[in-house]
Formats: structure tokens, sequence, C-alpha cells
């Protein structure tokens, strides 16, 4: 018998079709011998969430049946299957929303982000975390180190893509870095940056408050592009050198392919990590080919959990503050609605249980 809190039923935010949420009551499920049953505590807005809520699928995944939505999260150990070692009821643990096979040659070479049989949380068929409780594998489950909000905790999701990128990036002391987009992932490259020992990090964004908010976690220079033109902006603040890492974290496509090409430096490393609503992504290649650019595609995040919390913890990165909105569960519609037309200075609206 697996150790357990006691509840029969929970609510959960469903989505039924696009732009229309219900709270619905559900069963509480029990974990398999290799589960973790988490009471959630907090679930970040994300993009992802907001274009199924709006229009029912992302590209080929398309919203069929009624679920609900949300993957970056935390919550409390509520249960634990028979199986299960090294976690305690009531723990407060950060939830990585992969839950992957663990035997193709991707999981197996440490590249779980990469397996094709991936199942992500709140990306049909699968169902999110707008709701009560959930099941995860308990590879999925992270101890939150004491001292950390659940807030903060459920902000790790966002925050290991720029970890992820930066990883591959690898700027080093001194190094120019260039972030294009500065949302929750784009901040989470604009720290990751500072930590590297960047000394001169160039955020570019259209919105004011997004930029201010890059500059306190550690970008040098930025640029709102709806007023300057941004290539010479980058040339002037780097000599005419360009940026030796470039992060396109904006999802922008063919609108920055060239400024992604021409804004690095001979050398650089690009990392593309924002996903464009376009099939095409145009290449000055013959610019990036005399420059020896090296481009990388940055598919979500894998063993990046650990370093993350020790870097909240350590108190190197600040998360809290990227929770600028709070809603309940049965909120949720205002929070996509809110977070879908930037109103209010909106960075990052959080569901709270
Ligand atoms: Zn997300
Ligand atoms: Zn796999």
């Amino acid at each position: 018998m697996p150790l357990t809190e006691s509840s029969s039923s929970m609510p959960a935010a469903v989505l039924l079709k696009p732009g229309q949420i219900e709270i619905q009551t559900r069963p509480v499920p029990s974990p398999s011998p290799d589960e973790i049953l988490v009471r959630i505590a907090c679930v970040g807005v994300c993009g992802s969430d907001i274009h199924y809520y709006r229009h029912g699928r992302i590209g080929e995944q398309i919203i069929k049946s009624p679920q609900c939505l949300g993957h970056e999260c935390s919550g409390f150990v509520a249960a634990v299957g028979s199986e299960v070692r090294g976690f305690e009821i009531g723990q407060l643990v950060a939830c990585e929303p992969s839950r992957v096979c663990g035997w193709c040659t991707q999981c197996r070479t440490g590249h779980y982000n990469l397996c094709p049989n991936v199942k992500f949380l709140g990306t049909p068929p699968v169902e999110g975390v707008f709701q009560e409780y959930y099941l995860f594998h308990f590879s999925q489950c992270f101890p939150v180190p004491d001292g950390i909000s659940p807030a903060a905790a459920a902000m790790i999701e966002p925050f290991v893509t720029g970890f992820c990128a930066s990883r591959t990036l690898c700027p080093v002391p001194g190094h120019t870095a260039l972030v294009i987009g500065v949302g929750a992932i784009g901040l989470a490259c604009v720290n990751m940056a500072r930590l590297y020992g960047a000394t001169t990090i160039i955020a570019l964004d259209k919105l004011d408050n997004r930029l201010a908010f890059a500059a306190r976690q550690g970008a040098t220079h930025t640029l709102n592009v709806t007023r300057a033109d941004p290539l010479d902006f980058v040339r002037s603040t780097t000599a005419g050198q360009g940026a030796d890492c470039v992060y396109e974290a904006s999802g922008a496509g063919p609108e920055v392919a060239d400024l992604l090409i021409e804004a690095a430096a001979i050398n650089a490393q690009l990392a593309l990590i924002g996903i464009p609503a376009d099939d095409y992504f145009p290449l000055l290649i013959h610019r990036a080919r005399r420059k020896g650019l090296t481009i990388h595609n940055i598919r979500r995040f894998a063993n990046c959990y650990p370093q993350a919390l020790s870097l909240l913890a350590a108190g190197k990165i600040d998360l809290d503050s990227w929770i600028t909105h709070r809603f309940a569960l049965d909120q949720v519609p205002q929070a996509m609605e809110l977070a879908e037309t930037y109103a209010d200075n909106v960075l990052k609206a959080l569901i709270e249980m």
C-alpha cells in the first residue's frame, strides 16, 4: 500500500473547447509502484497553454477531447508508490513535465529531451496540471531545498530552457551575449549569460516592462526594437564586433532571421529557442558560412533541474520576482487572457491551488 494523504475527489480546470474551461470534479488517482502523487501547489501560465486555450492546437498537436492544460509546476508529495524511495509525504518538489520512456537511444545516452516517446504535460492527449493532484513518474520529481517558495519552484521549468541553451552555447567570461525576446525564457538566458561571466548582455524586446526586468536581472544594454534598429544597436554596443553568443528566444521566426546572423560575431554560437509560427526559417547562408557560425536547436531541456534548484537555493537567481500576477484554479481563463494580451505589465501569471 502506498503512503497517502486522504482525499478522494479534486477540482480540475478542463478545457472543453477553444476558449472554454470548466471546473469539474475528478477522482484523485493513486500511484503505481514507480509513481508519486503530487498535490499541485503552483502552475505557471505558458505561451503554449494560451495557444491551446485559444486555438485548440499547436501545429499538428490538436486537442481532440476535453483535458487540462498546464505544465510549469511545483507541488507537495501526497503519496508515493511502493517502489519509490527518497521522498517524504508533504515534501515540496519541482516537477519536470516530460515523462520519457527511459529505454530509447536518446534516453539511454542522456538526451531524454529528444525522446520520441515523450509524454509532455498539457500537450494533447497528455493531461496537464491545472488540477489539484497529478501522478508523476518518480524521476520527474525533484526535492526543493528549504527556503524556496512553491512559486519559484514552479518557475524552474521555464528557467531550465535558458539554462540548457546556455550550457550549449557556453559563454566564457568577457563574452558578449545577445538575447532576442525577454519573456521568461529570454530572462533565463540573460541570467545564465550573467552567471557564465558574459560582460555585455544585450536584451531586445518590444515591451518596455520586459526590458526593465531584463536590466534588473543582468542585461547591460536594452533596446525596444519598435523604436530603433536592433542591428545598429548591437554593432554600436559591441564596437562593430557582434555578439559571441546569440539567443533567439522571441519565436519571431523570419522577422529576426537576418538579425541573428548579422548581429553574430565571427565564430559565434547561436541558439534557436523560440518557437516560430512559420514552417520555414530563412538563413543568410553565405554570411553564416563565412563567419563560421554554429547554430543549435534547443529542444526543451534535460538534466537541469537539480542544478537550477541549486542556483535558486544559493540566491544566484531570483524567480519569485517573475510572478507578477496570481490566480486561483477557477480563474484559469482570466489568467490566460491576461497573459495573452500582455496586459498590466504581466510577466508571469501563476495559478495557485
Ligand atoms: Zn512552458
Ligand atoms: Zn526515450
